[in-house]
This record gives structure tokens, C-alpha cells and sequence, in this order.
């Protein structure tokens, strides 16, 4: 039998689902900025159809990659939380790898909500409602770190 025409499965036809990612036409700066990092979580979480299909990708490439490898927010994790989840990840010596085994953390605690993004689990309103205050602090925590590099440069430079 000759050429049918049938078309293979390109990498091109695997990727459909980036054409539905909620981020495709959004400032990229959003993802990346820490100042914005529960923003970009929320979109992932509840505002993209994809989350899914984004989560099995960024395990498949970032499998085994070092912490400072890994950037921005995706499928609502940071790099760094990516890494940690990631036990095949270098560097777990200083920091052990959080690995989800036996019983679920309490819902309304950070390690939840992680657990629930890497497992593509539905985020629960407690685990949102603490999410929003752990944000609220790590605002917090920058502008207080942004003040004192301002106050500092102005030192410097009187
Ligand atoms: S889950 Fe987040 S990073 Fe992934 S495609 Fe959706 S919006 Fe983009
Ligand atoms: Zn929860």
C-alpha cells in the first residue's frame, strides 16, 4: 500500500493545547516578577484550561533540573517550589525534596496547596485563603527588603 496521507503525530499536533494556555498573549514579566508570583499562580489555577496538560510538560522538561534552572511560574508553581517538589532534582542535600507519601497534609497550609498544584488537583478555598495571606506577608516582606535597598543606595551616595 502506498502513502495514505495520514499525518503523523508531530511534535507540532502534541503541543495543540499551548494555543488554549491562559498566559499565551499575557506580559511574560507577570510570571516572572516575584512581586506578582500569586497572581500568575491564580491564573494558572483557576483561569487556565490547560493547567493539565502545561503541569505534565514542565515535569517531562524540567525532570532532574537544577534550582537556579527553573524560572518564573508555571502551572501555578515557582521555580523553586518545582524544584523542591522534583526529588530527582540536584541539591536536595540542604533541602530535602517534598515528596507527598502516606497521609495529605491539613488543608489551609502551605504543603497542601503545593501538594494540590503538583498533583493537578483542584485548590480548595482554605487553601486559597491562605495562600492570599502568605502573599499578603511576602508583599510585605519585599517592600520593607525594597526600602532598605533604597535607603541604602541613598547612603552610598551622599
Ligand atoms: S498553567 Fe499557567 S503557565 Fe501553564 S499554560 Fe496555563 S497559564 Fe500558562
Ligand atoms: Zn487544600
Amino acid at each position: 500500500m502506498g502513502y495514505t496521507g495520514s499525518i503523523p503525530d508531530t511534535a507540532a499536533r502534541r503541543h495543540d493545547w499551548m494555543a488554549r494556555m491562559a498566559c499565551r498573549d499575557m506580559d511574560p514579566d507577570l510570571f516572572i516578577d516575584r512581586a506578582t508570583e500569586h497572581e500568575a499562580r491564580l491564573i494558572c489555577a483557576v483561569r487556565c484550561p490547560v493547567r493539565a496538560e502545561c503541569l505534565a510538560n514542565v515535569k517531562r522538561l524540567e525532570a532532574g533540573v537544577a534550582r537556579d534552572r527553573r524560572d518564573g511560574v508555571v502551572a501555578g508553581l515557582t521555580g523553586p517550589e518545582r524544584w523542591r517538589l522534583d526529588a530527582d532534582a540536584p541539591g536536595h542535600s540542604d533541602k530535602p525534596a517534598l515528596v507527598f507519601t502516606g497521609e495529605a497534609p491539613n488543608c489551609g497550609t502551605y504543603t497542601a496547596l503545593l501538594r494540590h498544584l503538583w498533583l493537578g488537583e483542584r485548590v480548595d478555598p482554605g487553601c486559597w485563603s491562605n495562600e492570599v495571606r502568605r502573599d499578603r506577608l511576602n508583599r510585605a516582606h519585599l517592600a520593607t527588603k525594597r526600602q532598605e535597598d533604597v535607603a541604602a543606595i541613598n547612603a552610598e551616595a551622599s
